[in-house]
């Protein structure tokens, strides 16, 4: 397992060409490690490549192949250099309907393309409210994951991203994440007998990071609205990676 802490931007459809080419020419020269991996909007990933960034995709097609319109397979993105891709993204799973069986088949697609899926699971404000946290992301692990080999496990990275702190500027206690993340090890542990990688997501930022990366237990960080300014992306890279 990989040691070094990641950080992965998921950059939604926020930005405009525009402001791409100046989120480019800010962060150039600033940003090269491969522990920082930018998710770009699809449309604008040729950008980011050939600034030779460690590029992702934020979603892809749970078939390999055919007749799926406006689709982008698992081994297209591994063809133009892709290393990483999200899947299971909470918006994925509300907005398109994607359950996790659904989820499971782009995971196995992406391990045969030899990109790395980033898994995110996390509760509901509901779900919190009602103390079923972990037997949700106990039941969603699981079925996610299922018939995926213990060699591929450790390829995986799970992002822990509570529903409710997406987009909110809300986050759980640090007590909350400390828990949650050593739940999700200690399951994949118990089933697979290895070690994975756990990040956090939801609503990440300058202000929190500092905070948020003395969690002894997590890997790394899930951030969305904040890795499109390029300013409070490069304060987040540099408390968690830099240092
Ligand atoms: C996300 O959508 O994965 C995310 C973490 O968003 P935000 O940082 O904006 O809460």
């Amino acid at each position: 397992m990989e040691n070094k802490k990641i950080v992965i931007g998921n950059q939604k459809i926020y930005m405009s060409v525009n402001e791409v080419g100046e989120f480019l020419k800010e962060i150039t020269g600033k940003v090269l490690t491969s522990n920082v991996v930018i998710c770009p909007t699809t449309l604008y990933i040729p950008y980011f490549l050939k600034h030779r960034y460690s590029v992702g995709i934020q979603n892809v097609c749970e078939y390999d192949v055919g007749q799926y319109t406006g689709e982008v397979s698992a081994q297209q993105a591994s063809e133009i250099g892709l290393k990483y891709a999200l899947v299971g993204h909470s918006e994925r799973r509300s907005y398109y309907n994607e359950d996790n069986d659904v989820i499971n088949s782009k995971i196995k697609n992406l391990l045969k393309a030899n990109i790395i899926p980033v898994l995110c699971v996390g509760e509901t404000s509901e779900e919190k409210n009602l103390f079923k946290t972990k037997k949700v992301l106990k039941s969603d692990l699981i079925s996610c994951l299922n018939k995926v080999s213990s060699e591929d496990i450790e390829k995986i990275i799970i992002a822990y991203e509570p529903v409710w702190a997406i987009g909110t500027k809300r986050i759980p206690t640090m007590a909350e994440i400390k828990s949650n993340v050593a739940y999700i090890k200690d399951l994949i542990k118990q089933i697979y007998k290895k070690e994975i990688r756990v990040i956090y997501g939801g609503s990440v930022n300058p202000n929190n990071i500092e905070k948020l990366n003395r969690i002894d237990n997590v890997d790394g960080f899930l951030v969305g609205g904040s890795s499109t300014k390029a300013e409070e992306f490069l304060k987040i890279i540099e408390v968690v990676v830099n240092q």
